[in-house]
C-alpha cells in the first residue's frame, strides 16, 4: 500500500525534525550559489542562525522574475559539471525558466513521483502510456522514470496524434495513462469518431491528470467517459515537476511530499502565512535539491491545507485543488502562456492598432483562444487581401511565439472597450 512506509507516516513531530535538519543543508547549500549567497548576506542567515524552521519566514520570497534575472546559472549551487540534466517551464519560447538537476536529483525525483503513482494504485505489471510532451517539459521525462522505478512497462507516447495514441493503447493494452484533462474529454471525441468504446474496447482502469486547472465535474466526466479513477497530479517545473503533490486513494485532496518540500500558504496581498485551512498562495522550498535549490518559491497557485489527518495514513498534508493564479497566466491545452507575451507580438506587427483582447472558450470539449486585435484603419477599411494577410500572419506569428494556434478576428480601431486602469487582457469563458 504504500512506497516508502516509514516516511509517508512519519509522525508530524519527527518529520518537522527531518524538515529541520534539511532546512539546515539547503541553505548551506543554496549559499554556494550568486543569488543566495547575495541574499544571505543581506539578510544575515547562515546554517548555524537556523535553530527552528520559523527562520524560514525571514527568507525573501524567490519569484520567477528572479530565476529570469539570474538566467541561466545564478542559482547553481554544484560546479556545471555535476549536472546531468535540465528542464524549463512549459509554453514559452522566449526565456524559459530553467532548472537543473545533478544525478542524485533526477533520483530523488522519480522516487518520490514513484511513491505518488504507487499510492495511487499503479503497480509492476501496468502498462503505461504517457501523453505527455517529452523533452524540456517535465511532465514527459519526468512520469517516464517515475514509472519505470515502479515496474510498469512504459510507453512514451507524447502528446498529440489522438488515432496512434488510441491504437496503441488497444495494441498493448494500456492499463494507465497520464494526460492533460482537456487533452482527455477531446480524446473521448476521436475514440466516438473511430466508434471505439474506451469503457469496453481497452484495459484502462486509472488516469494520472494535471499540468491545467481542473474541476470535480471535469474529472467525474473524465472517470465516466473512461470507466476509470482518475487522480489529481500537482507540480511545477521550478520544483521539479509532477510529484510535487498527489492525490491517494481517497481522492480528497492531494498529499504534499513534505519530506522534499517545505510547505507555506501565504495571503497574496499582506505576505503573510494565512490560519491553516484558509486559501492563499502556495510557497515551496525544496527540501532535497543539490543542484538549484529554490527557496520560498512564489507559485502564484491559489489552494489550502485541507485540516485533519487523511483516512490513507499518510501524515504529508493535503492541499485543495488550484483554484486560480495570483498572476494572469493562462493555461490553453496545458501550455503557460502569459498576455504579455501576445502583447509583445502583435506590438511588433505593422498594421496593429492599440488594443487587443484574448477570449478564451471550451467548445465541446476543446479550448479556443480567440484574440481580438484592433488594426489600423488603412488595414481594417483598405483592401481585403491585405486584411487577410495581416490576420494569417498574426496568427502564423503568435502560434510561432506561444505553441498554440489562435482564432484571429481583426477590428476596427477604438472598437474594442477600453479602460482608464489596467486593461482588461483575459476573458474565460471556460469555467463549467
Ligand atoms: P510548468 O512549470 O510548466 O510545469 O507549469 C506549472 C503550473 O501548471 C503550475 O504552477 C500550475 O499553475 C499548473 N498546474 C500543474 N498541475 C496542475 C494541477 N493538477 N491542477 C492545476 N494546475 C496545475
Ligand atoms: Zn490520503
Amino acid at each position: 500500500m504504500y512506497w516508502e512506509k516509514d516516511v509517508e507516516t512519519m509522525d508530524r513531530g519527527r518529520l518537522e525534525a527531518f524538515q529541520l535538519s534539511k532546512f539546515k543543508e539547503v541553505v548551506k547549500s543554496a549559499n554556494k550559489s550568486t543569488y543566495y549567497n547575495k541574499l544571505f548576506l543581506d539578510i544575515g542567515l547562515g546554517e548555524d542562525t537556523i535553530d527552528s524552521l520559523d527562520i524560514i519566514k525571514n527568507i525573501p520570497l524567490t519569484t520567477k522574475d528572479d530565476l529570469r534575472e539570474h538566467w541561466p546559472y545564478g542559482l547553481l549551487a554544484v560546479s556545471k559539471d555535476e549536472l546531468v540534466r535540465m528542464h524549463a517551464s512549459s509554453g514559452t519560447t522566449g526565456r524559459a525558466t530553467v532548472v537543473f538537476h545533478t544525478a542524485r536529483d533526477v533520483e530523488s525525483w522519480a522516487d518520490v513521483l514513484a511513491r505518488s503513482i504507487f499510492m495511487a494504485g499503479m503497480r509492476k505489471g501496468d502498462v503505461f502510456q504517457n501523453m505527455m510532451s517529452y523533452g524540456l517539459f517535465t511532465g514527459g521525462l519526468g512520469f517516464h522514470y517515475a514509472a519505470e522505478k515502479v515496474g510498469a512497462m512504459v510507453i512514451p507516447a507524447g502528446a498529440g496524434n489522438s488515432k496512434r495514441q488510441i491504437q496503441l493503447m488497444r495494441d498493448f493494452e494500456t492499463t494507465v495513462i497520464h494526460i492533460i484533462p482537456s487533452y482527455a474529454l477531446h480524446l473521448s471525441r476521436v475514440f466516438e469518431d473511430l466508434k471505439v468504446d474506451p469503457r469496453k474496447d481497452t484495459k484502462l482502469r486509472m488516469a494520472f491528470i494535471g499540468a491545467e486547472p481542473h474541476s470535480e465535474k471535469m474529472r467525474k466526466k473524465i472517470e465516466e467517459i473512461y470507466g476509470i479513477k482518475a487522480f489529481n497530479s500537482y507540480g511545477l517545473s521550478e520544483m521539479n515537476g509532477p510529484g510535487v503533490s498527489f492525490e491517494c486513494p481517497y481522492q480528497n485532496g492531494m498529499h504534499i511530499w513534505e519530506d522534499h518540500y517545505f510547505v507555506e500558504i501565504i495571503d497574496p496581498k499582506t505576505m503573510k502565512p494565512v490560519s491553516e485551512g484558509e486559501e492563499g498562495e502556495l510557497v515551496l522550498t525544496t527540501l532535497k535539491r543539490e543542484g538549484m535549490p529554490i527557496l520560498r518559491y512564489r507559485t502564484k497557485d491559489l489552494t489550502r491545507i485541507i485540516p485533519g489527518p487523511c483516512a490513507c495514513g499518510r501524515t504529508h498534508r493535503r492541499i485543495d485543488r488550484i483554484k486560480g493564479r495570483t498572476d494572469d497566466m493562462m493555461i490553453v491545452k496545458g501550455v503557460n502562456i502569459f498576455p504579455i507575451q501576445i502583447e509583445k507580438k502583435l506590438m511588433e506587427i505593422p498594421g496593429v492598432g492599440t488594443n487587443f483582447v484574448i477570449i478564451l472558450e471550451r467548445e465541446g470539449y476543446d479550448d479556443t483562444m480567440i484574440v481580438k486585435v484592433e488594426v489600423q484603419n488603412e488595414f481594417f477599411a483598405g483592401d481585403v487581401k491585405q486584411r487577410e494577410s495581416l490576420g494569417k500572419r498574426i496568427v502564423d506569428e503568435l502560434r510561432a511565439d506561444i505553441l498554440v494556434t489562435p482564432k484571429v478576428e481583426l477590428v476596427g480601431p477604438g472598437s474594442l472597450p477600453s479602460t482608464e486602469g489596467k486593461a482588461l487582457r483575459v476573458i474565460d469563458n471556460r469555467r463549467e
